[in-house]
């Protein structure tokens, strides 16, 4: 019998365990079954080694639970340990500085555990004392018993136990009393010892007899001992890897695809990652990876061990390489881990430019679900955005995958504007744009498809990463100027027609909700609209920047901005210039000429007031220039009433043409702004004008 002091600095660490770590307790399990696979692949390898000769026996591991006793008792028949081994690996535990390290890492008892290899020690989180009992596999060892009640005092003296291996027997506390139950403890093995490479029993299968669900004689093993990860990627099939998934993922589609992983320098790593179907909420999918080292569950927080982006895929990774027992933010400074984050990157990668050219129809069709997925990876990865520019791919409205290279030479020829950027025009919802893409397909333009959750960053990101590269909405502006290939398109009307026109239509248009307008007139081929309206690419894109601004949600209230282009070639708009330059000309001419010359009243009058100005300022030159300012004034604000004067005679005029409004109102329609009373009335008009 041997009695003794644990070597712990600390007066009392036990409770200081229990306390810090309460909420983390459940890991006790992990840890003393780890153990106990431990023993029992160490006492495998040295079988293997021929260091070991007796019978191996029965090598599965026990988690066994006594309800009266009050006990939990984990049972491995691995080496073992004999009075001198317990002494070095449970007796002696480094314990220096342990209560301030308690202090920094309390919120993480994988931390705490870890540092110390204080695995076993994690029993006295849910025991109130614990017994070992052991029997090394040593010839001619003598069996061994420690029991501690938590002081670190402890009791040592040989025993009765005749089979190799060891017994972990915790005498459950009040607080901890749900390790009690089965179903609880399988649940947790099921958690952390799942994939472990011995088998783990706990308690025997049940069936139903005579409607009770009662034991059989079978063995209740809970893990999987050769998971799918850990096998040669060659002996695998496909409904292997899908089987797996399911297993892993209950109640999911099918995976698009996956990578087995299997590296083992300059770090050791295997796994297996899903592509799911992703379409939207990027954030919904997370935590999907479960982190292993050496088959034993430890996370599925994976940030930092994989890049970011890739959280969204779901599998497992297992690397005894991973400093797991450490904080987050260590994790993610870590070159080690670093180093295995790109490694995985370029895997994913590797194998998505594999399937890319090796099987290109598949991958187009698995394209629309990894779109987002891809995107999210270039806007976040630089590296793998070099990777995958080989392999994006662009859509277009008729459904046709062009590779950046294979679309650049597509429409270089065609779309490339006066000043050699290449105009990549797209949709964003075909329906609405129905008309602008096909007035652009007219002209001989391809449209792509640019419909997903992250496009609009990512043409942005291409726009800065490729030379000479802009995209441009097609309803952002008429036909003849999404690309602009030389300066044409001049009007040929006269000043008093220009003003007739633009005031008709200024005059006539209706209020939109949210909306904008800007008459502009411009000379377009005969048979195009009479009217469209467009929104400038520029200022729709710096709104919506605006509007995903912290504190700029008000943008969103802002009106959006349209151009109202009427083509002056289109035969009713020149019969409405034609006809109401009839109609207006005996009224407007003779304003327009008292506006003129009053403007070139004005004008003089400023030019001279300079003079004076700039001659030497007298007292008298004060006063006259007091009453030039006067006079100045007079005569603008006289400018201002003939102007409107002009205007109201013009929208008078304008309000008996009803086809100003029909144009109008085709031109809203066209592009999705008209709604409510005002398409009403268009109806209306539309059938009396029939
Ligand atoms: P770690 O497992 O991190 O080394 P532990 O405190 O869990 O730390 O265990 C300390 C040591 O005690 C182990 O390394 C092992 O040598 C020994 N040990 C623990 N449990 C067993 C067991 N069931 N069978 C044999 N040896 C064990």
């Amino acid at each position: 019998m041997a009695n003794g002091k644990i070597g712990v600095t600390t007066e009392n660490i036990f409770p200081v365990i229990k306390k810090f770590l309460y909420s983390d307790n459940e890991i006790f399990l992990r840890e003393l079954v780890s153990n106990a696979v431990d023993a029992t692949r160490k006492i495998q390898t040295l079988t293997s080694f021929g260091d070991f000769k007796g019978e191996l026996g029965d090598l599965k591991v026990r988690v066994s639970i006594d309800k009266e006793a009050g006990t939990l008792t984990v049972s491995d028949h691995g080496i073992g340990m004999d009075a001198a081994d317990i002494e070095k690996y449970i007796n002696q535990i480094a314990f220096s500085g342990a209560e301030e390290f308690l202090q920094k890492y309390k919120d993480s008892a994988n931390s705490i555990i870890g540092h110390f290899g204080l695995g076993f020690y994690s029993a006295f989180m849910v025991a109130s004392k614990v017994v070992i009992r052991s029997l090394s596999y040593k010839e001619g060892a003598e069996a061994v018993e420690w029991s501690c009640d938590g002081s670190p005092e402890y009791e040592m003296h040989p025993c009765d136990k005749a089979e190799r291996g060891t017994d972990i027997i915790l005498y459950i506390d009040d607080e901890s009393k749900e390790y009690l139950d089965p179903e609880r403890d399988i649940a947790l093995l099921k958690k952390y010892c799942r994939f472990l490479p011995v088998p783990v029993v706990c308690g025997k299968k049940q069936e139903w007899k005579d409607g009770k669900l009662v034991d059989t004689d079978e063995d209740n093993v809970v893990n999987a001992t050769e998971p799918l990860w850990t096998r040669k990627p060659t002996e695998l099939t496909d409904d292997d890897y899908l089987r797996f998934y399911h297993e892993l993922m209950p109640g999911r589609e099918d995976p698009l695809f996956w990578i087995h992983l299997n590296v083992d320098y300059p770090f050791t790593l295997t796994g297996i990652l899903y592509f799911p179907k992703v379409k939207s909420n990027l954030d919904l999918q997370r935590n999907r990876i479960q982190l292993y080292c050496n088959q034993v569950y430890v996370t599925d927080q994976v940030e930092g061990v994989v890049p970011e982006f890739m959280t969204i895929m779901q599998g497992v990774i297992d690397s005894p390489d991973i400093p797991l027992n450490v904080s987050r933010s260590y994790l993610q400074a870590d070159r080690q881990v670093k180093k295995i984050s790109s490694y995985i990157s370029k895997k994913v990668a590797e194998k998505l430019d594999r399937l890319f050219t090796s099987d290109r129809a598949e991958f187009e069709k698995k394209w629309d679900d990894i779109r987002i997925f891809i995107e999210y990876g270039m806007l976040t990865d630089e590296k793998f955005y070099e990777a995958a520019r080989k392999f994006f791919l662009l859509k277009n409205v008729a459904g046709k995958y062009f590779s950046l290279e294979e679309y650049k030479k597509l429409v270089e020829a065609t779309q490339t504007d006066k000043e050699s950027t290449l105009i990549y025009l797209y949709a964003t919802d075909p329906t609405a744009q129905y008309s602008y893409i096909s007035q652009a397909e007219k002209k001989g333009y391809d449209v792509l498809l640019m419909d997903g959750e992250l496009d609009e960053h990512f043409m942005s990101m291409l726009e800065s990463k490729e030379q000479k590269l802009r995209f441009v909405r097609v309803d952002s502006d008429i036909p003849e100027r999404l690309i602009q290939k030389e300066d044409t398109l001049k009007s040929d009307l006269s000043p008093m027609e220009a003003d007739i026109l633009q005031g008709l239509f200024t005059s006539q248009l209706p209020e939109v909700k949210g909306a904008e307008f800007v008459v502009t007139l411009e000379a377009l081929d005969a048979n195009a609209a009479p009217a469209t309206v467009t929104q400038n690419e520029f200022m729709r894109r710096m709104k919506r920047m605006a509007e995903q601004q912290p504190g700029m949600a008000f943008a969103a209230n802002m009106p959006d901005s349209y151009q109202l282009v009427i083509n002056t070639n289109q035969k009713s708009v020149a019969e409405l210039i034609k006809n109401s330059k009839d109609s207006l000309s005996a009224e407007i001419s003779p304003i327009l000429k008292q506006i003129e010359t009053l403007n070139a009243e004005i004008a003089s009058e400023r030019k001279s007031s300079a003079d004076n100005a700039s001659a030497e300022a007298t007292s008298a030159g004060a006063d006259s220039s007091e009453e030039l300012k006067k006079a100045l004034q007079t005569k603008e604000s006289e400018v201002a009433d003939l102007q409107r004067q002009q205007s109201a005679l013009i929208a008078g005029y304008a309000a008996k043409q009803p086809v100003v409004r029909q144009i109008i109102d085709l031109a809203l329609l066209q592009s999705g702004l008209l709604s409510g009373k005002e398409l009403a009335e268009f109806i209306n008009r539309s059938i009396s004008l029939l």
